[in-house]
């Protein structure tokens, strides 16, 4: 059986997700804050090939599925890190080191199979392309992807990253979440002033956001944290934040 931490750990980041995407919700019901769009709002209904209904049922659908693996991995593999944790205390670095560590894994392993799923045209086609029907991101949308794209991707880069980092299953509360917060603002279609995220990470919206349009398509495979991977292969590319004519923001990839 799972122990109550396991079961924070695969239910928090759920609620994690529709409460930040919600929070996207209400910036984006105002205009207030149109001059940080990445695209144009009419862009999402224009140039989205998934109605919001069919993203969040997709969505949905995912997390059901991935909620029911995770516990079922959690019942073969039994409680065996639960009897150690409540007797040690996990320092500050320790967990530093652990997040890291996860961060660090759970990178590596979307980067090669995201890339692999775009080399691979059977994959593309029957499973990634799910997720790229998303040319105009927006936060809700982050985790549209084929349930096993996110079952191979999410789940077991999840289990990976947990394993291989040592973390306990109540530390994996914050960094699942962390991850999820993470992803929803990747795609959260604004650069808005300010986001910590941004300054923490290459890695952000406007990065990502490169990767959904056409041109991007074969560039910036990393994803969630850092875009090493990226720049020490060769698909990283560049762009600037240019104000758009019409309104808002775009990123351009740089020509030279
Ligand atoms: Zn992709
Ligand atoms: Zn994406």
């Amino acid at each position: 059986m799972a122990t109550s931490d396991e079961l924070l750990g695969t239910f928090v980041p759920v609620v994690v997700y529709w409460l930040y995407s919600g929070f996207y919700v209400l910036l984006d019901s105002t205009s207030v804050f149109d001059d940080y769009r990445l695209h144009p709002k009419k862009d999402e209904d224009v140039k989205n090939l998934a109605s919001k209904a069919t993203v969040v049922k997709g969505v949905l659908v995912q997390q059901v599925l991935q909620i029911a693996v995770s516990l079922l991995l959690f019942s073969v593999a039994g409680s065996s890190s639960s009897s150690t944790e409540t007797t040690t205390e996990t320092s500050l670095l320790t967990l530093a080191r652990q997040f890291l560590v996860a961060m660090i894994v759970l990178d590596t392993w979307q980067y090669f199979l995201h890339r692999y799923m775009h080399i691979n045209k059977f994959l593309y086609r029957h499973l990634h392309s799910k997720h790229h029907r998303l040319v105009v991101p927006y936060a809700y949308g982050a985790l549209y992807n084929h349930p096993l794209e996110g079952l191979l991707m999410d789940t077991i880069g999840g289990a990976l990253s947990f394993l291989l980092s040592g973390m306990s299953p109540r530390a994996s509360i914050f960094f699942f979440s962390f991850a999820t917060i993470k992803t929803v603002d990747d795609h959260c279609g604004l650069w808005l002033p300010g986001n910590i995220l941004h300054f923490l990470f290459d890695n952000n919206s406007a990065y990502h956001d490169v990767h959904h349009q056409l041109y991007g398509n074969k560039y910036n495979f990393s994803q969630p944290f850092f875009v090493a991977w990226d720049k020490i292969l060769g698909t990283h590319m560049p762009y600037s934040l240019e104000k758009r004519k019409e309104g808002g923001l775009e990123a351009r990839p740089i020509k030279d």
